[in-house]
């Protein structure tokens, strides 16, 4: 399903240059300070593995911008078809995008994105193996990480587990052996917080019902398309299901299913668990995945890869809401024409901002040293996602702009503002 379109990191820069435009930021230098990470690392990750062999794998650590805060972003391990290179440049972009999502959901921290390039869905890696590579990753990396540094997370294809690997490895570097702030997306017993594991797909959720309500659509009987099925997507089916929709289509990397009766998400994730993949549910057709963006729904959820939802799709996407739940699904060219069909994007940098959001509150419990409930931590990311989503519906109504464009400007003016109160040093 993958589609190599542009690179994304011109991609992220044509978004910031287009709120750059909204808010009158003629000065390019600032455009380049704004458009360039800070720190860009590349590393050599040598492994010995179970067969004696070394074998060696790229990583790569991006930092954006750390003007409001500690850098903050996920680490996700997989291998785009456009190999490296284009990982690199994909690793800038999502850093940015952190940049702007930390900035829009109002939380005091700045943009990082992590990567190390291989699939460990597609080839099989040893515990230990798996083990090696993201305890050597974090070695290379320790240096510029720490709680007051910059916080990694999970992404795609990591978990708590890696975050784990990752928490002890620089406690052990840096010769402490209680420092859970590291990294977010903890396990629980690891100083974890409650109400994270499903916080993008809840977030995205909360997003979906401002929009909804906004346009008058009644969320019971609402048809819902999720595109992945991983972390982001099903906790946003299982929440949107909550809220009366009705799941019409899903999709994995092994294939896409529609089924326009409806899918209970339990049954749903109970299939993907028996067969490892949505592919086969009783009931359902297998299609494209230009079929399944294109199906007749009400909500659709691209939560999977970025690049999905390009001028082609766009023209025939017959949805009223889409809530970006993955990073980047939607092409710059096709953002006009969804804007001119009347179409809701909520964007990614709103729509999976739930994560992030809870993710500082766990960085929080972690330096206060005091663990909170979940309907606690529940509520104050559903306050950040409900005000940002209304700060961006103001704007997009008053300037006659997408969500995208009017999230992104109230996201860069804040990074502006922390930048001109700094200063340039020295
Ligand atoms: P995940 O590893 O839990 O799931 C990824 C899903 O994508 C899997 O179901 C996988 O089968 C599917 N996938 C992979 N290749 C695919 C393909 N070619 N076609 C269709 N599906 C494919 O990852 P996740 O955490 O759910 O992340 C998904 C997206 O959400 C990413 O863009 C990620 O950056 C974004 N996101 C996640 C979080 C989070 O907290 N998990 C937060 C913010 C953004």
């Amino acid at each position: 399903m993958a589609k190599i379109h542009a690179d994304p990191f011109a991609n992220a820069t044509k978004q910031l240059n287009d709120a750059c435009d909204i808010l009158g930021i003629k000065d390019k230098g600032l455009r380049e300070y704004l458009a360039m990470p800070n720190k860009m690392m590349r590393v050599k990750i040598p492994v010995r593995m179970d067969n004696g062999q070394i074998r060696i794998f790229t990583g790569f650590r991006c930092q954006h911008n750390n003007d409001r805060g500690p850098y903050k972003g996920g680490i996700r391990y997989f291998d785009p078809e456009g190999g490296v290179e284009y990982m690199e440049r994909e690793v800038m972009a999502l850093s940015a995008w952190m940049t702007w999502k930390t900035s829009l959901a109002g939380v005091p921290l700045g943009g990082a994105k992590g990567a190390i390039y291989f699939n460990p869905k597609k080839e099989k890696f040893s515990r230990i193996e798996m083990s090696r590579i993201t305890r050597r990753f974090t070695f290379m990396i320790s240096e510029i990480i720490g709680p007051q540094k910059d916080i990694p997370a999970p992404d795609v294809y990591t978990t708590g587990k890696e975050m784990t690997q990752i928490m002890d490895t620089w406690g052990k570097l840096h010769g402490v052996t209680q420092q859970p702030a590291v990294v977010t997306g903890k396990p629980i017993p690891m100083g974890g917080s409650l109400a994270r594991n499903v916080a993008t797909g809840l977030g995205t959720a909360y997003c979906v019902r401002e929009a909804a309500q906004y346009i008058g659509l009644p969320l019971k009987g609402a048809k819902v398309i999720l595109q992945g099925f991983g972390n982001a997507s099903t906790f946003s089916g299982e929440y949107l299901e909550k809220m009366g929709c009705i799941i019409i289509g899903a999709s994995d990397s092994k294939g896409d299913i529609i089924k326009t009766s409806g899918m209970k998400m339990k049954d749903l994730e109970k299939w993907k668990r028996k067969k490892g993949t949505v592919v086969g549910f009783p009931g359902s057709t297998k299609v494209t995945t230009e079929k399944l963006l294109t199906t007749k729904c009400d909500i659709l959820i691209p939560a999977a890869l970025e690049n999905q939802i390009d001028a082609n799709i766009a023209k025939k996407i017959q949805c009223k809401i889409i809530g970006e739940a993955a990073n980047g699904p939607t092409l710059p060219e096709a953002d006009p024409i969804l804007f001119k069909k009347k179409i809701i994007v909520i964007p990614d940098i709103l729509a999976n901002s739930g994560g992030v959001t809870i993710s500082y509150y766990e960085w929080v419990q972690n330096n206060l040293g005091q663990y909170w409930g979940f309907v606690h931590v529940a509520k104050l990311m559903e306050d950040h996602i409900v005000r940002g989503y209304h700060d961006a519906a103001a704007l997009a109504t008053k300037k006659k702009i997408d969500m995208r464009r009017a999230c992104m400007a109230i996201a860069v003016k804040r990074v502006v503002e922390a930048f001109e109160l700094r200063g340039i040093w020295p």
